[in-house]
């Protein structure tokens, strides 16, 4: 089965965030290391390194994965380039320290400029961050994303050149985000849909290389290009794709994080609502 957890704040300093997820029943869970929207916090002190790992392993939380900052764009130009290979180095390390077995990063952006040369800058800075790391057993997850703004990462075969580039190296993978692959144009509403959707996933990366999945529902509509995070069951996407999803046996032990409004039915809600679908699945 697919471990399902949630997304939870490390507000009031990282091992809270390990509190959070216990609290929640989570099998997995994603945190952001320091504020997404600065390239890098405080260091944590050993004493709140060591914090976490013990809570960790009395958690009995195996797979723990780390978002990055929302400033990196590694397929960027001058300062914004180099500030967002070491933000990566940064993360890499902490996560390494922390226990923390992935990092998701969203590919980048070409704004305005030629694609080409941007998938260019994109895999010489991966390269440049999996070098400087080569000693830190912590994947790369790069996100799918619903091509808002000239994000990288709305097509399978870009992120699939990446790779390609890359060599396949064994710490690279792919975050798969439902909410956002939706809004790029992939019809999961239905058995068949859903079927071809992931059938894709494995002829581009091989199912092995999906390292972590995002679950949200969206309010945008099909190809829409909008990312809108909505309850799961609540927007265009609807339950079908959530109840294949977490009872897909090919996904065995793949964390699945939610990324649904805190509003609401809250987390506490929507993750009844995947166990409840997992469950149901299983005894068809
Ligand atoms: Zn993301
Ligand atoms: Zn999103």
């Amino acid at each position: 089965m697919p471990l399902l957890g949630a997304h939870v704040s490390s507000a009031g300093g990282l091992p809270r965030a390990v509190e959070r997820a216990v609290a929640l029943g989570c099998e997995t869970f994603q945190l952001f290391t320091h504020n997404p929207l600065q390239w890098r916090g405080a260091s944590p002190t050993p004493a709140a390194v060591d914090e976490f790992r013990r809570a960790l392993i009395e958690s009995g939380i195996k797979r723990v994965t780390a978002h990055a900052s929302y400033l990196i764009n590694l397929a960027g130009e001058g300062s914004v380039l180099n500030k967002s290979v070491d933000a990566m180095i940064y993360d890499i390390e902490l996560c390494f320290q922390l226990g923390i077995d992935s990092l998701v990063v969203h590919p980048g952006s070409s704004k305005n400029g030629p694609r080409d040369e941007a998938l260019t800058r994109l895999a010489a800075s991966l390269d440049s961050v999996l070098e400087r790391t080569r000693d830190k057993n912590v994947s790369i997850l790069l996100e799918t994303m619903s091509g808002q703004g000239g994000a990288i990462g709305a097509v399978n075969e870009e992120l699939e050149g990446i790779l390609d580039a890359l060599a396949w190296d064994g710490r690279l993978g792919i975050c798969a985000d439902i909410c956002h692959v939706f809004g790029a144009g992939a019809d999961v509403r239905t058995k068949g849909g859903y079927a071809r959707f992931v059938a894709a996933l494995d002829k581009h990366f091989g199912l092995d290389r999906i390292g972590c999945w995002h679950l949200s529902d969206n309010k945008g509509t099909l190809g829409s290009g909008v990312d809108r995070h909505q309850h799961i069951g609540e927007g265009e996407i609807g339950l079908t794709p959530f109840g294949m999803l977490v009872s897909d046996d090919r996904f065995v032990n793949t964390p699945m994080i939610i990324e649904t409004p805190k509003d609401g039915i809250g987390d506490e809600g929507n993750l009844a609502i995947l166990r409840k679908l997992r469950g149901s699945e299983k005894n068809q």
